[in-house]
């Protein structure tokens, strides 16, 4: 069978040459008529040399997107089993993630050379995510696969907001294959027992990218008394309180949030949390005015920055959630910053740390620059996939 050649404009095939598999409107000089959107098309130069195999979809931003770089490599069902494959086994085989009761980011889009594409396993249910039209439109082969490979009990299908007008895809949630877990479904994560709502929870259900960033804050956590803001079910507070904190004040917005991190505080035995349903800035604001003090302070906020032209805005947001931050810290206090905006770089938070603390006359020591878990590996080829920061300091 003859795919329909996507061809490129000159000389831009050298980012898709080096295996970035986004290929945007401006690269591209010709798609043949004929070619459906969502099917297999071959990436070719200005001079008809074979660059990658992908799948179209003339509704989005980006054309094609890129799978293989292997002429004659057809995109069949045996392709994307050995993909899956790999990918299960490295997290299963290798990183340990693979027990009944345990959670992790089976396949992490681009991470995983299935852009698109995205599993979370909450032990034995499974949550799909599509953020591509060829790969929605894949869902059931792309289920048989799971289903073959790792026999769960049920797959949920999860749609990101936003993802239908982007990609031209009408999905509805839903369930895909087997039953829909128990609404009292627990993972473990950690050493920590997690409640999970895989239809309604935020994300997924859990965000699992923090794993080891929560193991990592939480080791200096003893003895403290630990400010979580963005809690949404209690990973970080959980993770110190496990630790031997001294006390964890948990906040959020989201009333079911704190139910879930209320409930998980339970399941785990912790006693010494308390929650609060609040917005975090204010919230700073009223602790600051209160001359509170805490030994630790760990912001999680959600995305400010989905665009480009976002990141000053947000770089707002997250100055006045560092300022309020450093001055709620005792001297050897521990600040623990998450940044998950893909557009906003390791560099840029470590200025503007620096520029707080000087704002603030605090001297901070850097003791870790951390980013997410490896269950979310990250594409060298593809930066877009390094997305989460997590840097942890020390304050005087
Ligand atoms: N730290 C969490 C994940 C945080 S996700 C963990 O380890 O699992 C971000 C959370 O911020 C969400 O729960 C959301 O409800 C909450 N949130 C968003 N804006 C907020 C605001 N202005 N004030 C308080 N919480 C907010």
């Amino acid at each position: 069978m003859t795919v329909p050649r996507v061809q490129l404009r000159p000389k831009r095939e050298k980012p898709f040459l080096a295996r970035h598999p986004w290929v945007f409107a401006g690269a591209i000089e010709t798609i043949p008529e004929h070619a459906v959107d969502g099917s297999e098309v071959e990436v070719v130069s200005a001079t008809g040399q074979f660059v990658a195999r992908g799948l179209l979809n003339r509704r989005s931003k980006i054309q094609v997107r890129l799978y293989s770089w292997t002429p004659e490599r057809p995109l069949d069902d045996d392709f994307f089993r050995e993909k899956l494959k790999q990918a299960i086994s490295f997290r299963h085989d290798i990183l340990g993630l693979g027990g009944k009761r345990q959670a992790c980011r089976l396949v992490f889009s681009e991470g995983d050379g299935l852009s698109g594409w995205t599993v979370d396993r909450f032990g034995e249910f499974v949550v799909m995510q599509f953020t591509s039209l060829a790969m929605a439109q894949r869902r059931e082969r792309l289920a048989d696969l799971l289903q073959e490979l790792l026999q769960p009990r049920g797959i949920y299908v999860r749609t990101e907001r936003g993802i239908g007008l982007m990609e031209g895809l009408e999905l509805q949630d839903g369930l895909l294959r087997g039953e829909l877990p128990p609404d009292d479904w627990t993972i473990e994560d950690a050493g920590i027992t997690y409640r999970v709502n895989l239809t309604e929870g935020q994300k997924t259900g859990f965000y699992l990218d923090q794993r080891d960033n929560r193991v990592a804050a939480a080791r200096y956590a003893c003895g403290r008394t630990v400010l979580d803001a963005f809690c949404y079910s209690g990973g970080f507070g959980l993770q110190a309180a496990l630790a031997g904190a001294n006390s964890v004040e948990a906040v959020d917005v989201s009333q079911p949030a704190l139910q879930l991190a209320r409930e998980n505080a339970q399941l785990n035995g912790l006693t010494n949390l308390e929650f609060v349903q609040a917005d975090v800035f204010r919230h700073l604001e009223t602790l600051v005015q209160q001359k509170r003090r805490f030994g630790m302070v760990i912001l999680d906020p959600p995305k400010f920055a989905r665009t480009k032209k976002a990141i000053p805005e947000a770089m707002r947001g997250y100055r006045r959630l560092q300022t309020l931050a450093l001055r709620l810290l005792e001297p050897g206090g521990f600040l623990v910053m998450c940044c998950c905006s893909g557009s906003i770089s390791m560099e840029m938070l470590d200025e503007l740390l620096a520029q707080t603390a000087v704002s603030t006359k605090r001297e901070v020591q850097l003791l870790q620059r951390l980013g997410q878990a490896p269950d979310h590996p990250i594409a060298l080829a593809c930066p877009e996939t390094a997305y989460l920061k997590c840097l942890i300091g020390r304050i005087f």
